[in-house]
């Protein structure tokens, strides 16, 4: 496909993305919801649907789902209704899913992204629902049988439906990404992607550009990971645009995402929603939530990540893009504010630099989560530190981290150990450049004869001499004086 074939093409791509709640036990039952449990060892008759049993409803769940909607600035309906959501399937006992239907505990609110540096967008959430799990056919552990583990059912989910707002791969990916921060740090989803505990799927469609009709949509399942999510919707949409452009037209269908085969495939037409007749679940009171709840959770809210980026702009005159990549992962921003605490007010943006810049590298090179960095923050404040004091260069200090990363000891120790403490004696420095004028006097002429530029070769020369050891500004200084 050319460019210019894909240029006349509009994507819109709206966002269903499940988080499962950290409660520690299930949405309508004291089962557990501990991961990785040897299976059918979790699911009570509750979960298992056996008749005459009751589902009571998990308060904390509730609380969670309310934290969610106070934080997007969402309406919550005084009243919230649980339906059953009815369709077969070995994973589902019971014949029907425990959702919400008319009236979800989150109304409509809104979040903001940033797709890329100093963009801003806004993106409509249409609703936030709560919905238990269903269980887990397993394929694979038994030749030509499924297995079916339900400790998963009935785990609590809240689903978070977005407005076809978004209108790139980019938007979507840093849309799901914000969701992702936003409910860590409410603390009412762990985000594990791996475990399923964060899923998204993706509604994607493509129209002319200038149109303001809707395209038939395929939704795609099984993404989990955001580089995925971002293939499997460019891929989409260029199946899309292929399909209209041979006179075809798409299908209203759900499209699984193959990671291997970086590709996507039909899974099922889709149902309509009246297919799954929903109705209020009889055995579920309806769900009153009084205002003085709803101030009560605003209140314990904690500072959320846009809130956390303005007072950085604000209070430590970071930039926006430093402040945003800083908050977009709350255990980044937790470090950050750990060492920050230790820190000397005036190296806010020296700290911020070596986070988001050789920490971040580092941490990404070894595939380290920042919980797990081998440099804790109060050992990175002293080696800010003895930059700031002069002990050492910005220069060597680079080294000084490696070291330090290699578990070679604190800051300090490692600048004894290796001798690498910065040279400030100005006799020392004189003694080298005295050497550098006698062993250059080309480039020393050069300088006198004002050519300005030969005094950074110089500079560099003096550098060397003291294997990076020398006060880069008195080289300077000085070095100036003695070719005067
Ligand atoms: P369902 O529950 O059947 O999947 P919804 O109406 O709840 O259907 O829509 C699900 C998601 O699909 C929403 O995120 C919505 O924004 C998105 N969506 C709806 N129509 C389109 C479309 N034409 N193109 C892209 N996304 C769409
Ligand atoms: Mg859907």
């Amino acid at each position: 496909m050319t460019a210019a074939e894909i240029s006349q093409w509009e994507t819109v791509i709206g966002l269903e993305i499940h988080a499962q709640l950290a409660t520690s036990s299930k949405i309508f039952s004291g089962a557990s919801t501990a991961y990785g449990a040897e299976a059918n060892t979790q699911a009570c008759a509750v979960d298992l649907g056996l008749p005459g049993v009751l589902p009571v409803l998990n308060r904390e769940a509730v609380r969670m789902a309310i934290r969610f909607g106070v934080a997007i600035d969402a309406n919550i309906d005084h009243q919230s209704v649980f339906a059953r959501k009815n369709y077969f399937y070995p994973d589902l006992p019971k014949g029907y899913q425990i959702s919400q239907f008319e009236h979800p505990i989150v109304g409509k609110g809104q979040i903001s992204i940033s797709p890329a540096e100093g963009e801003h967008k806004l993106v409509g959430i249409t609703r936030a629902h709560l919905e238990e799990d269903a269980g887990k056919s397993i394929h694979d552990q038994f030749p030509e049988q499924s297995g079916i583990d339900l400790n998963r059912a009935g785990t609590p989910l809240l689903e978070i439906v977005s407005e076809p707002d978004m209108r790139s791969a980019k938007e979507a990916v840093a849309y799901a990404r914000k969701i992702h921060s936003l409910v860590r740090y409410l603390e009412i989803c762990d985000g594990n992607m791996q475990e399923g505990s964060f899923r998204c799927d993706a509604n994607v469609s493509i129209r002319r550009r200038g149109s303001d009709q809707l395209g038939t949509r395929a939704e795609i399942k099984n993404i989990n990971s955001f580089r995925f999510l971002e293939r499997a919707i460019n891929h989409e949409v260029e199946r899309q645009i292929e399909v209209i452009e041979d006179g075809g037209r798409v299908v209203q269908e759900t499209r699984l995402y193959d990671s291997e085969r970086d590709e996507t495939r039909s899974m099922r037409s889709k149902e309509e929603a009246n297919d799954y007749r929903y109705f209020p679940d009889p055995d579920l009171l309806p769900v009153n939530i009084s205002a003085s709840d709803i101030a009560e959770i605003r209140a314990a809210l904690p500072e959320l990540p846009e809130q956390k980026k303005q007072r950085y702009i604000s209070e430590l005159g970071l930039s926006d893009y430093n402040a945003e990549l800083l908050t977009a992962n709350r255990d980044t921003a937790v470090y950050f504010e750990t060492a920050f605490a230790e820190a000397d007010a005036t190296q806010a943006a020296v700290l911020v630099n070596w986070i988001l810049g050789d920490l971040a590298g580092a941490l990404n090179k070894a595939g380290l989560d920042i919980t797990e960095s081998p440099i804790n923050p109060a050992a990175l404040v002293q080696l800010v530190a003895r930059i700031a004091d002069e002990t050492i260069s910005g220069k060597i200090a680079k080294q000084v981290f490696d070291a330090m990363w290699q578990g070679e000891g604190n800051a300090d120790e490692i600048i004894e150990a290796r001798g690498l403490r910065q040279i400030t004696d100005s006799g020392a420095i004189e003694t080298l450049i005295d050497e550098v004028i006698a062993a250059n006097p080309e480039q020393v002429e050069q300088f006198r004869a004002g050519k300005e530029k030969v005094l950074g070769f110089l500079v560099g020369q003096v550098m060397k001499e003291s294997r990076g050891k020398a006060n880069p500004g008195q080289v300077n200084a000085l070095l100036r004086d003695k070719l005067k």
